[in-house]
């Protein structure tokens, strides 16, 4: 039983570059013992992450992660079984923002900035599936 979960949340004013990269490591080191693989954006002060795999795994993940207190108002946007991962070479890639295109950004929301509490989770989901078509996800494992 394959589930996909994606979530925003709000950075707290101390996440900054290394804090980001403390954040991948973990995740890297953690997210293959229990099957999990995913996406991590971060960009204006927002998190956007894609976990998927095992509904137990995910589901458990996904609450340890909700209450870290490097990030606040997390919300849930997208969560669905699933017959096959779209993110599976990736126990978590992470968004090239220097590759961020802003007329991808424009194609799916009113600013070219990043902003998944004003826009659907299937918007979200799309933008992520196009970052991975033109290679912006970086950090394959
Ligand atoms: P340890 O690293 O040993 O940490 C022990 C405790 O300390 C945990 O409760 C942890 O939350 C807390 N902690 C550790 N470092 C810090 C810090 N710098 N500031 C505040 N609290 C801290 N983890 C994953 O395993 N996979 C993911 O995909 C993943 N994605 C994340 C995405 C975001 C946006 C954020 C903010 C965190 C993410 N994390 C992820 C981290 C997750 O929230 C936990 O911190 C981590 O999983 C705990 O790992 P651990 O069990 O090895 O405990």
């Amino acid at each position: 039983m394959l589930v996909r979960l994606m979530y925003a949340s709000r950075a707290v004013p101390a996440v900054d570059h290394e804090e980001l990269i403390a954040i991948l490591r973990k995740s890297k080191a953690n997210n293959p013992a229990v099957g999990v693989t995913g996406v991590l954006c971060f960009s204006g002060g927002i998190f956007l992450q894609v976990l998927e795999g095992g509904r137990s795994a995910v589901n458990k993940l996904y609450n340890r992660i909700a209450s870290d207190s490097r990030h606040t108002n997390v919300e849930l946007l997208v969560y669905e079984e699933i017959g096959e991962r779209r993110f599976a070479g990736w126990s978590m890639g992470q968004v090239n923002m220097s590759r961020l295109n802003p007329a991808l950004l424009l194609k799916y929301s009113e600013r070219a900035t990043l902003d998944p509490f004003s826009v659907s989770g299937q918007v979200s989901m799309a933008l992520f599936q196009e970052l991975m078509a033109t290679a912006s996800i970086v950090g394959q494992s």
